[in-house]
């Protein structure tokens, strides 16, 4: 109700309540804000916000921009890697429009010396990401995958991806499916991603723990001290915005923490997906209506 009212205000009086979740419209905002969080001990993930593009232009623009934002994280020096949405490279268009511009960001980042994530969107976009992905691994050795735990189907996916090393992303899913296809339970989506985490370690994968579920981050923990996990093969992920006292206790516990930077000019679709889930909404939206009063 909140956020479907929230979805109808102009972006300027949107901007407040998500300009917490993203690191500003330009690349040099991204670059300033990785830095600091370098000097807090923590590395980051680049993305470049957009999704469901509809010409090829458009997506050839895309895979320029974040060309540059490639080269710009290798002249900082920034500890950070990129992340793209299949259907900011045009999915939505065509699967041999996606796999051409990832396949050509792979090539640059690997001359950069940079990791490449393909992000997962909702589930019709799925098999085509999985073929993706799979295409990619066959030439490259620096791209890895996100996986949603809410999917009945991703512990099948994971026996199904080819042999060999493998760089997952593990989250809960951020997009509402319906109940044939997807727990819809807090508990059940949980206890999925546990069981899916285990699956993808005794594969062997390094897995990235993506999460602010601190419940869940107990069990994880436990998970990885009883397995005498190291930093080789997991960290944890989180999103720029949420939840930062938790990182604090995990980097306290010794746990490697990557934070999520998104920026750019297309900030409402991935800001109003985030403010659906902050509990502390409502509260913030009367207090800064009367304080506006
Ligand atoms: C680095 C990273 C990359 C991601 N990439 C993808 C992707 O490619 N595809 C995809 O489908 N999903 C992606 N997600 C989103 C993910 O699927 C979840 O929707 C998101 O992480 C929230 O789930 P949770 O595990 O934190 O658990 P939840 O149960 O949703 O939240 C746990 C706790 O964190 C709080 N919290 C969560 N979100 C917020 C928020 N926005 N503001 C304030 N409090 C909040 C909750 O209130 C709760 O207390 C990504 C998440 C991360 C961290």
């Amino acid at each position: 109700m909140v956020l479907a009212g929230l979805s109808i205000l102009p972006s300027a009086a949107m901007r407040p309540f998500a300009a917490r979740y993203f690191a500003g419209e330009e690349l040099s905002d991204a670059v300033a804000k990785l830095r600091e969080l370098g000097a807090k001990g923590h590395t980051g993930i680049l993305d470049i916000l957009g999704e469901n593009v509809t010409t090829e232009v458009e997506a050839r623009g895309v895979l320029a921009d974040y060309i540059v934002a490639a080269k710009s994280v290798k002249e900082n020096g920034l500890e950070a890697y990129i992340s793209v949405k299949p259907t900011h490279f045009g999915l939505t268009i065509s699967t041999e429009l996606a796999l051409e511009l990832y396949d050509q960001l792979a090539s640059a980042c690997s001359e950069l010396g940079i990791f490449l994530r393909v992000e997962m969107e909702d589930h019709p976009t799925i098999d085509a990401t999985l073929e993706i992905f799979e295409a990619l691994r066959k030439r490259h050795d620096n791209v890895g995958l996100v996986l949603q735990s809410r999917l009945f189907r991703t512990p099948a996916d994971i026996e199904r991806l080819a042999p060999g090393p493998l760089h997952i992303r593990l989250v809960k899913g951020i997009y509402l499916e319906p109940a044939e296809i997807a727990f819809t339970g807090v508990e059940d989506i949980r206890r999925a991603f546990f069981e899916v985490a285990k699956q993808l370690f005794e594969r062997g994968a390094f897995v990235s723990l993506a999460t602010h579920d601190d419940i869940l981050s107990a069990e994880l923990e436990q998970l990885i001290q009883r397995e005498e996990l190291g930093s080789d093969r997991y960290e944890f992920q989180v999103l720029l915005g949420v939840r930062e006292a938790l990182w604090a206790v995990w980097q306290k516990a010794g746990h490697p923490v990557r934070v999520y930077v998104p920026f750019g000019r297309n900030w409402r679709a991935y800001s109003l997906r985030r403010l659906g889930k902050n509990p502390e909404l409502l509260r913030a939206i009367v207090k800064n209506t009367f304080r506006r009063g």
